[in-house]
Formats: structure tokens, sequence, C-alpha cells
């Protein structure tokens, strides 16, 4: 079979978005399935809505592009703020946005208008993680502004948190961010529709039974497609960790020395740790590297270590295993690698629905 592949079991996406949506929709919360990760593929997109997500998200509008080009039919946001650069696109092909800048947000306005469009936008609030948002002192004058401009509409605010610096979603924040949609409200006189409180990683703080608030969306990657929240990395009760697996192929076996000999200096990619073991190992490359994926991200299975990674190749200490050239091996993944093996084009996407691989 071709290789290296990524093999996407379709059910198992769809039991994880299913498990999220009803456990989220007990606390009044839908679900924005974010599909950054899946390059738009039209199949998967297919699998989160039958699984009852009522929105697509994703950050990039090539994506978004993608699945609107394949006719799927599903309301999308683009959930990074758009550029200037791309502002007509964002109108086309998208219904919301979220945004942070004034500037691009009148552009949007210009778009909208000559498409005689309605956009939506929905202004992200910094709360502490410090990547994208409006300082809450300055959302008002933010709201104000955006209310003025003709075609754009505002759907409501947001906020990410987790991402940059590991800030934690929680009580205080999250109620600091429902407070905020309630001033906005008094202050306007106006209904926001979206309180969109962050990603994955606010799913302990959703379904520990804390107040919710106003909080009514999240927006969720790698809860669905890898079964786990982002703040511990731990799996999530009931969900598939092993939705998306990676399988590689040997290109090399060979009994080696493990310490390199010769004089010592950087390698392609900077400092290397030293070899830990001594003696001889039986030393494996898989043909993947670096071009493909983050080999730190990569879970081996048992027995199995990884040593190294250049840019073609991956180098495992195969243990008592002697593999043979031709041989495959499955890895498990972490989101760092997930993104980077969905995004090559050297990687093989093989989808799996009923235990068939789906032809697309
Ligand atoms: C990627 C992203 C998400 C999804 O994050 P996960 O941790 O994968 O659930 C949500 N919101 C924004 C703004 C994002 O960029």
């Amino acid at each position: 079979m071709i290789s290296p592949r990524v093999e996407i079991n379709l059910d198992k996406i769809w039991h994880n978005a299913r498990t999220l949506v009803q456990r989220l929709a007990v606390h009044g919360i839908s679900v924005t399935a974010v599909t950054k990760a899946t390059l738009g593929s039209y199949e998967i997109a297919g699998t989160l809505l039958e699984a009852g997500v009522d929105t697509l998200g994703d950050s990039r509008i090539e994506n978004i592009e993608t699945m609107r080009h394949a006719g799927v039919p599903a309301s999308m946001t683009l959930i990074r703020s758009p550029m200037l650069s791309q502002a007509s696109r964002v109108v086309k092909h998208t219904d919301v946005s979220f945004n942070t800048e004034l500037q691009v947000i009148s552009k949007l306005s210009d778009c909208a208008q000559k498409a005689k469009r309605t956009h939506g936008v929905v202004l992200m609030v910094e709360l502490g993680d410090l990547r994208e948002g409006i300082m809450p002192d300055d959302l008002e004058n933010a709201v104000r502004e955006t209310l003025r401009l003709p075609g754009i509409l505002l759907k409501g605010i947001g906020t990410n948190l987790a991402c940059r610096s590991g800030v934690s979603p929680d009580a205080r924040n999250m109620a600091e961010l429902s407070a905020i949609a309630d001033s906005i409200e008094a202050e306007f006189g106006l209904r926001l529709e979206i309180v969109s409180g962050g990603n994955s990683a606010n799913l302990p703080w959703a379904i520990s039974g804390a107040d919710t608030g106003r909080i009514n969306d999240l927006r969720l990657g790698e809860s669905i497609l890898l079964g786990r929240e982002p703040l511990h990395r731990q799996p999530i009760d009931g969900l598939h960790t092993d939705a998306i697996t990676l399988i590689a192929e040997v290109i090399e076996s060979k009994v080696k020395p493990s310490q390199p000999w010769g004089k010592i200096a950087q390698t392609a990619f900077g400092v290397n740790s030293p070899a830990r073991k001594q003696g001889q190992i039986s030393q494996t490359i898989l043909a993947i590297g670096r071009q493909d994926t983050d080999q730190s991200g990569l879970g081996p299975p048992l027995d199995i270590e990884i040593l190294g990674a250049s840019s073609d190749h991956l180098i495992v200490d195969s243990g008592v295993n002697r593999l043979s050239v031709g041989d495959e091996m499955t890895f498990q993944l972490n989101y760092s690698a997930l993104i980077r093996v969905m995004t090559s084009p050297f990687v093989a996407k093989v989808l799996y629905r009923n235990a068939r691989p789906v032809k697309h």
C-alpha cells in the first residue's frame, strides 16, 4: 500500500464529534468544528456535520474555499483574523470571520458592499494568553466602530486561550468573557448571538459542571481528531485517540553502533543530543522526515524508540525487533505531528468508513 500515509477513520471522528456535541449541548454550548488540520477534506467535513456540529471553522481561507467548491453545506467561519490582502475572498466564501483590527473590518465592509453581501464579525477579546484579541478596555470602542460599518453584522465576541502562553480557561476568565458580553449588550442595546469561549482546552472547564454563563460556542479541533484535551494532553473519557494514525515504511534495517564516530559538529538541524546507549543496536530507518511531520510528536509502537530525524529519514531503535525493508510501522500523533502530516503533500491520506477505504 502507498506509504507514508495517514489512515483516517471517519467512524471514530464521527463518534468523537458526536460525543462532544452531546456533552456540550447539556450546557447550552454548540460546537464549531475546526477543520484546519484537515486541508479542507470534503469527507471529514461531511462527517463532522453528520455528527451534529453547527458550523465549520478554519484558520485558512484556502481550506474554506476548497470545502465551498466541493459543496460542503455548512456555515463557515474564518477563525484567524483575515489578511487585508484576502478580504474579498473572506467576504465571498465565509459567513463569519474573527477580527481584532478595525482596519480589517473596514476593508471587509467595503468588500461586502461591493459584493452586495453581509459579513458577520466576531470580535476577539484578549484575556491573557497574548495571542489575538482586543484588550478588554478597547472593546467598547471596537464594537461602536464595527456597528457603524455597512455590510457588517456584529455576530458576537470570543476569546482564545491556551495556544500561545498556555493560559488555562477557568471559571475566572470565562466569567470575565460572560460579563463583557452582558456589558456590551447593555451598553449598545443589542444581542450577541455568539459568545465563543475557546478551543479544546476549554473542555475540562465546560464539562466540569462549572457555570458556563454566556458561553454558547466552543471551537474544537484537536479533541475531535485526536480525542485529547490540549492542557495536559490526557485522553478524553469515551473518545478515540487513534482516529488518525501514521504509517511509514522501512528503507534500511541494520545492526549499528549506537554512538557516532568522528569529530562531532552540528547536524543539519542544529546540535544533537548525545546518544544514550552504548554498544550495538538494531537501527531502522523509515522513509519519513521533518518535511512530513514533527518527529517529537510521534508515538511509536511499544519497544520502539525514536532516535532522530532529518528531512527525509526517521531513525529508530527497534529494540529486540529486527525489521525488514518494506515493513510498515504505525505511529500515534500529537497535534504538532498531525498538522504536519496532514499538510505534507508527501503523505497520502487514506480515509476509512465502515472499515473500508473511501474513494475520493
Ligand atoms: C486552532 C484553533 C482552534 C481549535 O483549537 P483545538 O485546540 O484544536 O481545539 C480554536 N480557535 C482558534 C482561534 C484556533 O486557531
